[in-house]
C-alpha cells in the first residue's frame, strides 16, 4: 500500500466524503472499555512512532490518517486543521476516545492543553498508571503501542493485562498467564 497520495500529516478524512463502510471499518478497529471515562483503543495499523494509523482511499490513492483525528473529527463534525495539534488527556498514543464534549474527549485540539493537564492531575483515569507513554524514548513507545494492542486483541479489555502492558511488564512473564 501507499502507492501515491501518502500524506500522513495532513490526512483529512473530510476532504472526500467519508462514507457509512469506512467509519465501520474504523470502528471495527477500536476496543472500548466498560466505563464511561475509559480509553478507547485502536487494534489497527501502529506505526514507528508508537501511534496508529488507518488507511482510506481517496481519489486514485490511498490516505495514512491518524486515528485520533479522525476519531475526533467525526466526534464533532468538523475537520481538523492539518496545524492543529492533537493532544491526549490519558498520554496513551492509541488511544481514539473522542467527544466533542471535552470534559470527556480523550484528545483535544492542543489550545485545550491548560485543560486536560488539569483533568490528568485531577486523576479522572482510573484505568491506568501515572506514567506518561508520550515522555517514553519512541522505541519504548512503539513497543508499548504494540503490546497494549496485542492484549487487547488477544484478550479484550482485562485491565490487569492492559495495566502490565502499558507498564511495560514482560508479558509472557508466567505469573500474568
Ligand atoms: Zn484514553
Amino acid at each position: 500500500m501507499g502507492a501515491g497520495g501518502v500524506d500522513e500529516r495532513d490526512g483529512r478524512p473530510w476532504e472526500h466524503a467519508v462514507t457509512r463502510s469506512e467509519q465501520e471499518r474504523f470502528w471495527s478497529f477500536v476496543v472500548k472499555g466498560p466505563d464511561p471515562d475509559d480509553c478507547w483503543f485502536w487494534t489497527g495499523a501502529i506505526s514507528d512512532d508508537g501511534y496508529g494509523r488507518f488507511w482510506v482511499k481517496r481519489g486514485t490513492g490511498q490516505l495514512a490518517v491518524r486515528p485520533q483525528r479522525y476519531a475526533y473529527e467525526l466526534a464533532t463534525g468538523e475537520p481538523l486543521p492539518s496545524s492543529t495539534l492533537l493532544l491526549h488527556s490519558c498520554d496513551i498514543p492509541i488511544c481514539v476516545h473522542a467527544s466533542a464534549d471535552l470534559e470527556v474527549s480523550h484528545v483535544a485540539p492542543g489550545t485545550h492543553r491548560e485543560n486536560m493537564l488539569d483533568r490528568a492531575q485531577r486523576g479522572r483515569y482510573r484505568n491506568r498508571a501515572t506514567l506518561r507513554l508520550g515522555d517514553l524514548p519512541r522505541q519504548v513507545r512503539v513497543q508499548r503501542s504494540l503490546d497494549l494492542r496485542t492484549v487487547i486483541v488477544e484478550h479484550g479489555w482485562e485491565p490487569e493485562l492492559i495495566s502490565a502492558a502499558l507498564l511495560g511488564v514482560e508479558l509472557t512473564h508466567p505469573r500474568l498467564f
